[in-house]
């Protein structure tokens, strides 16, 4: 299919490059040109703008960081609204509020294009093996339509229902995924103050009841003093943000979330915004004086 892709990120670099390899046509903008010439020398197309990337797409991905910047690159001016033909599919693949996806979704829906919401799941390791989770929310028949795109990024694909149920999804994935983040970082550095052999711990606790993704890919990263991004500590304060916004318009009370997203503003005032979630484990190892670690790390 002809897809036009606008940003090429951690997670959009990877993606766009499933796209050329399953055969499909793609084109590509992103803020950053350095990160477009890299594109083109993996066989894909440059585009001059959103608009750009969109003009004769079938299919359009969106893959950039916040609300705001979902509603320039797609309403703003040279945006995708600007070249996308009726019928068009935009997908937007970021994480961000579901009613800024509503309001994004209504203003295309003027123009005759549907608009979908595919936020994913798997991180930058998903996104590379073509193994993320997408989480969809909209007309069905343009689920269909977009569904030979959205197969070359992932391994399941689940419709979620109207438009935003896609990020109402992932912001109840980011609830776990934070909680769990907390939990694997509280037992570790527990075993570091109570002198365990933390390869011991790591073997044993992988086996068991405790074992979950968070602790074999990023408790592992961690223990080896690897805090490297996969998915930045400042992108999961959004998240954390977007969650905490919604349970106020719910009024809905949360516990573990907010605590969270505290303790990651302690990592973030120690400069560590822009390392991996598992830098959590920092604000913890300052308060208890003791390290988590492997003894070759
Ligand atoms: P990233 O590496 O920081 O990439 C962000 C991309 O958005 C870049 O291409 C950036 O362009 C572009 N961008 C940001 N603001 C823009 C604006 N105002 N106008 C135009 N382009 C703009 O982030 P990422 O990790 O790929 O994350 C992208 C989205 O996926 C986020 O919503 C994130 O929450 C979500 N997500 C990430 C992961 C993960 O593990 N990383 C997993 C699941 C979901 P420049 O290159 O010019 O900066």
């Amino acid at each position: 299919m002809k897809v036009g892709f606008v940003g090429l990120g951690l997670m959009g670099a990877p993606m766009s490059r499933n796209l050329l390899k399953a055969g499909h046509s793609v084109r590509a903008w992103n803020r950053t040109a350095s990160k477009v010439d890299a594109f083109v020398a993996d066989g894909g197309e440059a585009a001059a703008s959103p608009a750009d990337a969109a003009a004769g797409a079938e299919v359009v991905i969106t893959m950039v960081t916040d609300s705001p910047d979902v509603q320039a690159v797609i309403l703003g001016e040279g945006g995708v609204i600007e070249g996308a033909a009726a019928g068009t599919v935009v997908v937007d693949m970021s994480t961000i509020s579901p009613e800024v996806t509503r309001s994004v979704g209504a203003a295309l829906a003027e123009r005759g294009v549907p608009m979908l919401d595919g936020p994913v799941s798997g991180g930058v390791l998903g996104a590379q093996n073509a193994a993320l989770s997408i989480m969809l929310g909209g007309d069905p028949d343009a689920v269909e339509a977009a569904r030979p795109v959205l197969e070359a990024m992932g391994t399941r694909i689940t419709y979620c229902g109207a438009l935003g149920m896609g990020q109402v999804t992932k912001l109840v994935n980011q609830v776990i995924v934070a909680g769990t983040m907390a939990a694997v970082c509280e037992g570790l550095v527990f075993g570091a103050k109570a002198g365990a052999d933390l390869q011991a711990v790591f073997s044993a606790v992988t086996g068991g009841a405790a074992n979950s993704w968070q602790l074999e890919n990023l408790g592992a990263r961690l223990l080896k003093d690897d805090f490297a991004p996969g998915f930045m500590v400042r992108l999961q304060q959004k998240d954390l943000r977007l969650i905490m916004e919604s349970a106020t318009a719910m009024n809905l009370p949360l516990f573990t979330t907010p605590l969270v997203h505290h303790l990651y503003r302690a990592v973030e005032g120690q400069g560590h915004g822009d390392e991996g979630t598992q830098a959590y484990v920092k604000a913890l190892e300052a308060l208890a004086g003791v390290q988590a670690r492997f003894p070759d790390a």
